[in-house]
């Protein structure tokens, strides 16, 4: 099956019992045995819940894996995939990673003895030089967020092959319509549904997903030991969300770019950061792992001033100031401030993440109506 065809069928069957098209919210808490332990698969709705289960093969399909394993947030399935590791273990990860993948990294899963490195591993002999033979998990983000740096998966995974090291990567941002991170040698990906996948801003979801049957069997079993499961009706807002997910990616992408190429013109702009620019230092490895650029571009202002940054940030009307990306509608943000307000101000000046960068987590609306508010933010500068 291709891509257009698996968002809306992969895992989808008419439901068994009034051959509903649309699949059922199965909302329960527990299942009727017909005798102790006879039953059609599902006990408990924290270890299991149909609903949940098309969602999880649905997924697993897009991501050309043989499992996927759901949670109640992004940050809930990167919870269990880092315990997966023990005390004295180390992860390397990307310098301008998620704030909050950075906070539950450092703040949580400091104090269990793991330890985490933070470094530009787009340089593969930077991240060589990085690894010990403690070193249990690489942690990739691309394109990052929110410099839009781009690593090369398939050299990372080359770079650790036969080392006992698992590579996990975050795909929020590319989604699995632009990149499928298992195809270049990754063994685990990671997302927040609430992002691309749900597509609606109306659901906080997140996935991890694998053809690694041992890996599988490890996070279903802390899924349920833990408990942090999503409830039906998220699972059926994300499984409708996904269903036009290739068709807003391409749109969202097609407007990202024409935004991208308005702002790089503009005498109030310094920089602009999107992958599609052939002068891009990721693009080439762009072109080779993502079928288009993305929808997400940040740019910087002249003076490194927040208070010229407010003034943007208040002065559009289409893009709405939010946290979050990845809906059908426009989103501008402050990283500073906000997605990474807990990362400390030393540590992002040092990879370009200024008082005055601004991102955009660009939608579907039509893409006049778009470079116009922008214009007239810009005016305020
Ligand atoms: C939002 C986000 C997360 C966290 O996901 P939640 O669903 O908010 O818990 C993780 N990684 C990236 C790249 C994100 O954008």
């Amino acid at each position: 099956m291709k891509f257009g065809t698996k968002v809306i069928h992969a895992g989808v069957r008419p439901d068994p019992s009034t051959g509903a098209i649309m699949t059922p919210i199965y909302q329960t808490s527990t299942y009727v045995q017909e005798a102790p332990g006879v039953h059609k698969g599902y006990e408990y709705a924290r270890t299991q819940n149909p609903t949940r289960t098309v969602l999880e093969e649905n997924l697993a399909a897009l991501e050309n894996g043989t499992d996927a394993i759901c949670f109640s947030s992004g940050l809930a399935a990167m919870d269990s995939i880092l315990k997966l590791l023990n005390p004295g273990d180390e992860v390397i990860s990307t310098d301008d990673l998620y704030g909050g993948s950075y906070r539950l990294m450092t703040k949580v899963f400091g104090k269990y003895g793991i330890k985490f490195t933070f470094a530009g591993i787009g340089d593969i002999k930077k991240l060589e030089s990085l690894i010990t033979q403690k070193t249990k998990m690489i942690w990739v983000e691309t394109p990052t967020n929110p410099m839009l740096n781009v690593i090369d998966i398939k050299a990372v995974c080359d770079a650790v092959k036969d080392k006992g090291i698992f590579v996990c990567v975050d795909n929020t941002f590319a989604s699995p319509f632009l990149q499928n991170p298992l195809d270049l040698g990754a063994d685990l990906v990671v997302h927040s549904a609430t992002k691309y996948l749900g597509g609606h801003s109306d659901v906080i979801h997140g996935a991890v997903i694998t053809k690694n049957k041992d890996l599988a069997a490890q996070l279903r079993f802390l899924q349920n030991a833990v408990g942090a499961v999503p409830g039906p009706q998220d699972c059926f807002l994300v499984l409708r969300g996904i269903k036009t997910l290739h068709l807003r990616v391409e749109r969202a992408c097609q407007n990202a770019e024409k935004i991208a190429r308005y702002l790089a013109e503009h005498p109030k702009v310094a920089k602009v950061y999107y992958p599609g620019f052939p002068n891009h230092p990721g693009h080439e490895v762009a072109k080779k792992q993502m079928r288009m650029f993305g929808a997400m571009v940040s740019f910087d202002l002249h003076g490194n001033s927040e208070e010229n940054a407010r003034k943007v940030l208040s002065g559009t009307h289409l893009f709405s100031l939010a946290e979050s990306l990845g809906g059908v509608e426009s989103l501008i943000g402050h990283p500073a401030s906000m997605t990474h307000g807990s990362i400390p101000r030393e540590e992002r000046l040092k990879v370009g993440l200024t008082d005055s960068l601004i991102r955009l987590s660009v939608g579907i609306e039509d893409v006049d109506d778009l470079i116009a508010d922008l214009a007239a933010a810009l005016d305020k500068v």
